[in-house]
Order: structure tokens, then sequence, then C-alpha cells
């Protein structure tokens, strides 16, 4: 994840909740990609900041660091170098056809620099750099992994076998859209509901939210397949109460403000744990930073033998071995 702003729930239900789950069964590494965040404008004296509250976030939801190895991306070097010998096996034209790519040389018109044109290489060493195998990603980098599969296979093909061809795993509720009801959840657009806001807060957002347009009167049957509301709900409303909301919908049995205060409530219970678990970890800074610095030197010693193999199979390995002594 970037630490672009203040995580929400589009953010934990579409990728934390996910991460906490393949962290039981896996052996996983989490990453805040700090060096991604460079992409767009962003304020360096808040950056480090943003990049600890994601790091909070991680280990709130549930990732236990002493399973997985959770570190952030500018503490292991090791990426942007093997991005640097990706980008000599990746074309242009792949580049170019990226959606994101386009998408925010829309909206970022007056910063379309390099690097946002090249990001997708940094994210494939991001993953290829520790060999993963099942990437956990939202419907909208799907593409970027697929370059990173071509790049990988590309390398291999050309200088031999190093990396393993990563499978993306998609969360069930990879897209949750904002209050607004149009677009993704996203904090500079302003429609989202924030992982760690009070009750309060959220009641007041959800209040507000988009529903099915169709419900005009509370006697109005609705559509709870195209409503947002609905969306969040199947994430994290029991299945009785589920039952409730979409047959109550349905037939008008039940207007959007009850089928809202259901949803405050689930969100409550699902979110307030987390929101005390984070409260509890910001109150020990110390602790937090030594978990990142435990990730990025466990990081560090899968990355650097990545490294060598891939220095070696390009032909650089005895000039850096020589250069050593
Ligand atoms: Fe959406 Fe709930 Fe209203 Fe149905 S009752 S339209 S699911 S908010």
């Amino acid at each position: 994840m970037q630490p672009t702003g203040e995580l929400h729930i589009g953010n934990y239900l579409g990728a934390l909740a996910n991460f906490v789950e393949l962290a039981r069964t896996h052996d996983c590494l989490f990453c805040v990609v700090d060096q991604h965040a460079l992409t767009a404008d962003h304020d360096p004296a808040t950056l480090h900041a943003k990049t600890l509250e994601v790091a909070i976030g991680y280990l709130a939801a549930g990732i236990d660091p002493a399973r997985s190895i959770v570190f952030v991306q500018s503490d292991v070097p090791e990426h942007t170098e093997l991005a640097w010998y990706l980008a000599t096996v990746t074309q242009f034209g792949e580049l170019g056809r990226m959606t994101q790519f386009k998408d925010k040389s829309d909206t970022q018109t007056q910063n379309v620099n390099a690097a946002l044109f090249t990001y997708p290489v940094l994210m494939a060493a991001d993953i290829l750099l520790y060999k993963a195998t099942l990437v956990p990603v939202g419907e909208d980098q799907v593409q970027h992994l697929e370059l990173a599969r071509d790049v990988a296979h590309r390398f291999n093909t050309r200088f031999g076998e190093v990396f393993p061809l990563p499978k993306p795993r998609l969360s069930a509720s990879a897209r949750i859209m904002g209050t607004d009801g149009l677009r993704k959840m996203s904090k500079s657009i302003g429609n989202h509901i924030g992982m760690f806001d009070d009750e309060s807060v959220v009641a007041a957002k959800l209040k507000h939210a988009f529903t099915d347009p169709q419900r005009q009167r509370r006697t109005d049957p609705g559509r709870p397949e195209i409503c947002n509301m609905y969306r969040i709900h199947t994430a994290v409303t029991g299945t009785d109460a589920l039952a409730t909301v979409e047959t109550g919908c349905r037939r008008a049995a039940i207007g959007c403000g009850d089928c809202k205060k259901i949803l405050a409530d689930s969100l409550s219970r699902r979110l307030a744990p987390i929101r005390e678990r984070a409260r509890e970890l910001r109150a020990r800074p110390v602790y937090v930073r030594e978990v990142l610095a435990d990730g990025a030197s466990r990081a560090r010693a899968l990355a650097r033998k990545t490294l060598g193999e891939v220095r070696e199979h390009l032909g650089l390995a005895r000039h850096a071995s020589e250069l050593a002594e």
C-alpha cells in the first residue's frame, strides 16, 4: 500500500482484510511502498508520518510481524536496483498501454514524470525481488501484475530461470466505491469513510451516502445489487442480518436509514478493535520502528539473494565481487 493518505474502509475491505487472511496460511511480506508515492506531488514533511500510519494499519488489522515480514520499501534499496535491471526487459509500448498511467497522466497533468511511466517496473521489482508466487491485488492493479509476469517470463527466457510467475489474488470485496457511489473510495476525493473514524463520524458519512436512486420514498422497492451500501454490507454484516437487509430492501420493508444503521453497527463491530489497537500502537512509536527495522533486515536478506542471482545471470556478478574484494 502507498502512504498517500488516511486509510479508509475501501483499503481495509478491499486489501488489508485479504492480507490478514493470506498471512494466516502463507509466508508473506507486506511493504509500505513509499517510493511509489513520489510519483505524485507529495509533501516531504508528512510522508514519513503517513508511512508509519500505514504500517500501524497493517499491524492493527492483525498482521503478526513475528510471522510475516512488514517493512518500508525505501529501507530496502534492492527494489530500485532490480527495477533498473527489469526496465531493460520492459518495452516502452507495454508501459504506454498501462491504464493507470493514462488515467494519472490525465489527472496530474502538471506532473507527468518519468517515474509515473516506469512505476509498473518498480512494482514488478517489489514482487519479483522476493520470488512471490501470489499477490493480493485490487482490480486496478491486475494489469500491472500481468506486466510483472510478462517481464519475469522475458527475463527467464533471455537470461535463465530466476523468477516464478506470480499470480493475482483478488479480494472478494475488491471494489468498494466511495460514499458518492460513483468513484472508487479515496481520501483525495473526499468520498471516504476512514478506517479509524469515530462511530459518530462514520454514522454522519453514511447518512449522506449514495444509495439506489430508484428508492425515492421508503415504499419504493430497491435493488441491493446496484447499491454500494449493500456491497459494504456483504463484507461486514453477518449472514442473517444481510438476508434481512436484502429482502427488506427489495420489498421496501426497511428504509435506507435503517439499512445504514445496521451497516454502521456492523462496521463498528469490525473496526472498533482495530481502532483500539492502532491507538495503542501510536503510543508506542519505538516498537513500530523496531518492527519495521527488523522487517527491513529480513527482507534485505531475501532481496540480496535474488539480486545476486540476477546479477550473475546478467553477467554483472564477476565485476561486483571483484569490487568487493
Ligand atoms: Fe441500499 Fe440499503 Fe437503501 Fe437498499 S435499503 S437501497 S441496500 S441503502
